[in-house]
């Protein structure tokens, strides 16, 4: 056959009208044909993605959710199923198809009270890496009114951004956790005294944000938008799941305890306040009592909190989360052929020490680097080969001033 009869099997152009036919075994393709070929291509794998997306997060029951919130997290068992059903609804709402009813399903926003080091941030942690969605932690003390020194709202969405990659379709269905939400409470009844920047004006800030809106977000060194000077981001599918250690917030929940209490005559069994534990009381008016604005709370509608930890749940944290800390250290000395064990009375040493210092779980950690520091040190370039733990070796290595160093710098 002549080159000038050579035919895309495609389209049927002969080579004379292409800019390009390539060969293949036996058939041809022209340079028009791939270009449309390529854009099916786009097209469907980004389709397919959002398929990917859509099917992980139906597949997953508000059960299963939980039993891998328990893989990760010791304990909170009332947050872990309030999370469950709220993550479970919210995605439940992202998949909807256009209502042919007029039930708008609200968003299930979150918001957990519980003192710091309980958790909090591990749980949307652990949420984020269960549905694979970016997820921005920001800390709300940063937030001031627009207009003022420090940072505007619309900066956590920066945030998601830059966690998502610049991938905006990733990122509006990303999850953001603000910290220390408490901090931006009203301080003080009378919001009329003074302009309070750094609180009622940013929790009037966030409304539309945790309600759903579309934002004009400066991308802030975006490489794959230099130029452009605003991406715009639609909040709505964004979960928002809010924390703060809201201390003395228990002097509200007993209060208005004690005020229900009176009026009844015989309180019954069932009646009795567990007054080691009052944030399991709590309800949104205690909030509202605490400086945050009714519409918050509103958009919040989730309401959780979180247990103190006890020495039973700080113990089970070392060793039983899937990436439990010793279990981290049990990895970083098998990498050198070390064989790393530890007894049942260091480890309770460990966690009395991290009681009596008020370290917490967070401590945990800064303890064991403490015990193990020296032998990490030591035994990469010696030819013992085994590392046995046991309380009189974990004592010998937190003397009492490597336990205040670890005190004042926590
Ligand atoms: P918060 O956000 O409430 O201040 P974090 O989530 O940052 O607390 O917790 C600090 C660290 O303590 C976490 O990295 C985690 O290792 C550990 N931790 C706290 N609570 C738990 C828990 N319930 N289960 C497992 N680990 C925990």
């Amino acid at each position: 056959m002549a080159k000038e009869d050579l035919e895309c099997s495609f389209c049927g152009r002969k080579k004379p009208e292409t800019n390009l036919l390539i060969a293949g075994l036996d058939a041809h393709i022209c340079d028009k044909c791939i270009e449309q070929a390529h854009g099916i291509v786009l097209e469907e794998s980004k389709q397919s993605g959002n398929a990917e997306l859509s099917s992980e997060l139906m597949l997953k029951k508000p059960k299963q959710i939980k039993e891998f919130l328990d893989e990760y997290i010791i304990g909170q068992e009332y947050t872990k199923k309030v999370m469950s059903v709220a993550v479970y609804n919210h995605y439940k709402r992202l998949l909807q198809p256009a209502s042919k009813d007029d039930i708008e399903i609200q968003k299930s926003n979150i918001i957990m009270v519980g003192q710091t080091g309980t958790g909090k941030t591990l749980m949307a942690k652990t949420i984020a890496k269960m549905l694979n969605v970016p997820l921005a932690i920001v800390d709300a003390t940063v937030l001031t009114e627009a207009g003022y020194v420090g940072e505007d709202v619309e900066s956590i969405l920066t945030r998601l951004l830059q966690v998502a990659d610049y991938n905006l379709e990733k990122a509006e269905k990303g999850i953001v956790f603000i910290d220390e939400i408490d901090k931006i409470a009203r301080k003080s009844d009378n919001p009329s005294i003074t302009r309070d920047v750094s609180g009622e004006g940013v929790q009037q800030a966030l409304l539309k944000l945790l309600e759903g809106t579309t934002v004009n977000v400066p991308p802030k060194g975006g490489r794959k938008h230099p130029d452009q000077k605003f991406i715009e981001v639609n909040t709505e599918h964004i979960l928002f799941i809010a924390g703060g250690a809201f201390d003395g917030i228990e002097r509200m929940i007993s209060k208005r305890l004690n005020m229900a209490a009176i009026g009844y005559k015989a309180a019954s069994q069932d009646d009795v306040i567990d007054t080691d534990n009052l944030l399991q009381y709590i309800i949104p008016k205690d909030l509202k009592d605490f400086g945050l604005i009714p519409e918050i709370i509103g958009r919040l509608p989730v309401l959780s909190y979180m247990d103190p930890l006890d020495a039973e749940t700080l113990r089970a944290i070392l060793t039983q989360p899937k990436n439990a800390i010793i279990k981290q250290y049990k990895k970083l000395f098998e990498m050198d052929d070390i064989k790393f064990s530890i007894t049942d009375g260091a480890l309770d040493f460990i966690v009395t020490k991290a009681i009596e210092y008020k370290l917490g779980a967070r401590g945990l950690r800064s303890l064991c680097e403490e015990v193990l520091t020296d032998a990490m040190y030591e035994l990469p370039s010696s030819k013992d080969k085994k590392l046995h733990v046991t309380k009189e070796y974990a004592e010998e290595k937190l003397d009492k001033s490597t336990l205040k160093r670890l005190k004042a710098v926590s």
